[in-house]
């Protein structure tokens, strides 16, 4: 299958366009703190949740337990009492204990650095593992599908994909290697402030040029 035509000039439009927008969750944790377990902590977090509500929880969970050892002595009602303001904080708590017990007793309190071995933890799937794997490890090789990173490649005409599986793969089809890491980054920021899901904001966007506008029926 052949590479998007012009990708390299929309990746850099995309590049200036989202220059002043506030940077993704996984992002700025991997930034300020390099640490694979906060970012699969916080991942885990937003499942279902906005941004700007899990990363205040993130930062809140992180200065009372950062570490598995941490979580795993936390009392459960301690834990779900901080992260209680993100969506199924019952459940996310019970997954993140888990987790953090199976990394003290099977990975030595580490964050293993395959895809596969984080896909065997309940409660982690895909796009988490992929997060994990180019936010806390910086993998080149993978590209994380949220919502925005599906949604975007359809309007564009990019893919014709009924699940982030599915784009997942096609994206690796016709994206080069060398974009992979900076796709997510890219489409979520242009996605939360620009391309939303109700009403895009085509007459801001800088790729509009570029774009087939699949299935937007109303814009702004
Ligand atoms: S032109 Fe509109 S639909 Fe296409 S990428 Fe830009 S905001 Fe999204």
């Amino acid at each position: 299958m052949a590479y998007i035509k012009n990708i390299g000039i929309i990746v850099k439009l995309l590049r200036k366009e989202v220059s002043s927008f506030q940077k993704p969750m996984s992002t700025e944790i991997s930034e300020k703190t390099h640490d694979p377990f906060k970012v699969l902590v916080s991942c885990i977090l937003s499942l279902r949740t906005r941004d700007t509500i899990t990363y205040p929880i993130s930062n809140r969970l992180f200065a009372v337990a950062d570490t598995p050892k941490k979580i795993k002595d936390l009392p459960l009602k301690k834990l779900q009492e901080i992260i209680r303001p993100v969506n199924y904080y019952k459940t996310k708590s019970r997954r993140i204990k888990e987790i953090s017990k199976a990394l003290l007793e099977n990975y030595h309190g580490n964050v293993p650095n395959t895809f596969d071995e984080l896909m065997s933890f309940k409660g982690v799937g895909r796009k988490t593992a992929n997060i994990v794997m180019v936010y806390g490890f910086g993998s080149r090789h993978h590209i994380p599908v949220d919502t925005h990173v599906h949604r975007i490649p359809n309007r564009l005409g990019w893919v014709k994909t009924k699940t982030p599986e599915q784009t997942e793969e096609a994206l690796k089809q016709i994206i080069p290697q060398k974009y992979w890491s900076d796709i997510n980054d890219l489409l979520v920021m242009h996605g939360q402030n620009i391309c939303q899901p109700i009403s895009p904001w085509c007459s801001k966007c800088l790729i509009k040029a570029y774009c087939k506008r699949i299935g937007v029926k109303k814009s702004r």
